[in-house]
């Protein structure tokens, strides 16, 4: 008994002493400065600051993997990551570390903007549908936990065909996380968390869609696409910004895996419209020429 506590105390030594210094401890904070407000109120009651700092720690892991950033050398020199829900107008923003979530946008977010994001119920919108379907539909629901499609609203208006099945793991997944709501939020946190540990913010101003486009590529690899997001393909132009530049980036990263890696090292140093060369080869306007040529608009 003792040789094994001594051991375990001797491995413990070793582990400590190899490991990494403190650099890289990044610590989240959350702070409900809203708490008197519906949406500070429903942050507590439906999110809540620990799972909120689950969250930002989660987004700061899956961006480092995204920005191929192993070792905290690598990374913007940020030692805590701080959320404050905030009684502000908008959605939430960030200057530095510090995460300002809107309560009014909490306060609104519903299931419903989760439903509309999901381009297979776009697709199947049907005014009425066979009598098998509404049956196999019936059957889903008894199936699922009934509550998850509840949540949702679903109506004679739209109710899916077949397809539906292929939204049983996310409709399972949203109702798991809590609520589907928070999935809202999630997402918006992730592109936050995005913007703290990004490079180049100094170019922001001149140059924002290429930094809220990587924002928003994080996210949507993290599977938390917002309500209302375009689909691949679409837009007028890739500095359209948010989702277009996303799925634009999206599209980059297929070309040449680890683009957005490549970009984001590359701001470090500032905008320049080259860099789409040095990474890929080719221009920029080369590049979404074949993006819309690939989805043929
Ligand atoms: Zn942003």
């Amino acid at each position: 008994m003792k040789l094994h506590v001594v051991a375990a105390i001797l491995l413990a030594v070793a582990a400590s002493s190899s490991s990494p210094p403190a650099a890289g401890a990044v610590t989240y904070e959350v702070n409900n400065e809203a708490a008197s407000t519906a949406g500070g109120q429903r942050f507590d009651r439906e999110y809540g600051a620990g799972y909120a700092k689950q969250v930002l720690a989660a987004a700061s892991s899956f961006t480092w993997s995204i920005f191929s950033q192993p070792s905290a050398a690598d990374r913007r020199p940020v030692d805590a990551v701080v959320l404050a829900v905030r009684d502000v107008d908008g959605i939430a923003s960030t200057s530095g570390n510090t995460i300002t979530l809107g309560a009014g946008y909490v306060a609104g977010v519903t299931g419903n903007d989760f439903k509309t994001q999901h381009p297979l119920f776009e697709k199947n919108k049907i005014s009425s549908i066979p009598r098998s379907e509404a049956f196999f539909y019936f059957a889903l629901r008894l199936l699922c936990h009934v509550d998850a499609l509840h949540s949702f609203s679903l109506s004679s208006g739209d109710l899916p065909s077949w397809d539906i099945l292929l939204l049983v793991p996310t409709v399972a997944r949203a109702h798991d996380a809590t609520k589907a709501a928070t999935l809202q939020v999630t997402g918006v946190l992730y592109h936050e968390v995005v913007h703290v540990w990004q490079w180049g913010l100094q170019d922001y101003g001149a140059h924002s869609w290429v930094y809220e486009g990587i924002a928003d590529f994080v996210r949507l690899r993290a599977g938390y696409p917002a309500a209302g997001w375009v689909q691949p393909g679409q837009g007028n132009s890739w500095e359209d910004s948010y989702s277009v530049t996303a799925r634009f980036f999206d599209y980059c990263d297929s070309v040449k895996p680890g683009f957005v890696a490549d970009l984001n090292a590359k701001l470090k140093d500032g905008y320049n419209v080259d860099y789409f060369v040095q990474i890929t080869g080719k221009t920029v306007q080369q590049l979404w020429q074949d993006y819309k040529a690939k989805y043929g608009n």
